[in-house]
């Protein structure tokens, strides 16, 4: 039996749903329930009445769904998908930044582990970050851990923004440089520049439009022009060829790729429903803690 069918088979018998970002390989994309970026994922994996999820994405989105879902069996395919910016912030610094600012907020970026979203106030993805920024009751926002996101937010929010660490950052967004974009509109001249907020300040300087992955799917269908330069992981363009079919689109670096995203493969989803396991699993306290700063984020927007 082809793999697909027997994918199709385990979750119909498992009452499973099959979740994946929009990094993931176009065959997982493809045989998910869903495909959509960290806030999408996260609202359907509040949403969702399945009582097993498989999660195609990395580590924190599937801490995300399991915190938000104490009694459902979350797997993820391959253990080692592991987002090495979520690994940047400590809690130590999170603890040094809260005692250095007593008065101010804590805005955690999504992509970071269950036991900083426990120390956060409230939890925010690209898509939302100047809104729940914006939200928060402090005129000082500590806020992580990518320092490109936060000049973004910068640029959006009337309050002082505080990074930790200082320095943290998506190692396959910050790759993508100017050159990498000075190059592709060399080749592309009429195409416009739509790039994610994990870019460097001048990527997005040089954008016609910035956007969460999702945000950009939806810019590039509704906008008028039919050729477009994506700055994002490369996985995204799957996603973009099959819903804007009449457009074309152009990878501004073909080496931001996600190694951790593409860890994932239709072998190891079978293997993950067949065994239900790896399991995701949060202990109760952290759980409990991060619950509240995303089920916040959740409402922000509502
Ligand atoms: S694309 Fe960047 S932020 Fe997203 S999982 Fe990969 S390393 Fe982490």
């Amino acid at each position: 039996m082809k793999l697909v069918d027997e994918i199709e088979r385990l979750k119909a018998k498992k009452n499973a749903v099959i979740l994946a970002h929009n990094y993931q390989r176009a065959e997982v994309q493809d045989v998910a329930d869903f495909v959509g970026d960290s806030l999408e994922l996260a609202r359907r994996a509040a949403e969702t009445d399945a009582d097993v999820i498989v999660f195609c994405g990395v580590d924190f989105m599937a801490e995300t769904a399991a915190v938000l879902n104490p009694d459902k069996k979350v797997l993820i395919p391959d253990i080692g998908a592991v987002c090495p910016m979520a690994q940047m912030l400590l809690t130590a610094t999170l603890k040094e930044a809260r005692a250095e600012h007593p008065d101010a907020a804590v805005v955690l970026y999504i992509n970071t582990l269950a036991e900083s979203k426990a120390l956060a106030d409230c939890v925010c993805t690209s898509a939302n970050a100047p809104a729940v920024v914006n939200a928060m009751d402090a005129e000082t926002v500590i806020f992580g851990p990518d320092a490109n996101l936060a000049y973004y937010v910068r640029r959006r929010s009337p309050k002082r923004i505080v990074t930790v660490p200082e320095h943290g950052l998506c190692p396959t967004h910050h790759q993508i440089s100017l050159e990498d974009v000075e190059a592709a509109r060399r080749q592309h001249s009429r195409a416009k520049l739509v790039v994610h907020p994990e870019c460097v300040p001048e990527v997005q300087d040089a954008a016609d439009h910035i956007a969460s992955t999702s945000g950009m799917v939806r810019f590039c269908k509704q906008d008028e022009a039919t050729e477009y330069l994506i700055g994002t992981e490369v996985g995204l363009l799957h996603r973009l060829k099959k819903e804007a079919p009449g457009k074309c689109f152009h990878a501004v670096s073909e080496t931001a790729i996600c190694p951790q995203m593409k860890m994932h493969t239709l072998s190891k989803v079978l293997r993950a429903l067949e065994r239900e396991k790896p399991v995701v699993v949060v202990q109760k306290e952290i759980a409990e803690a991060a619950r509240n700063a995303v089920e916040r984020m959740l409402q922000v927007g509502k």
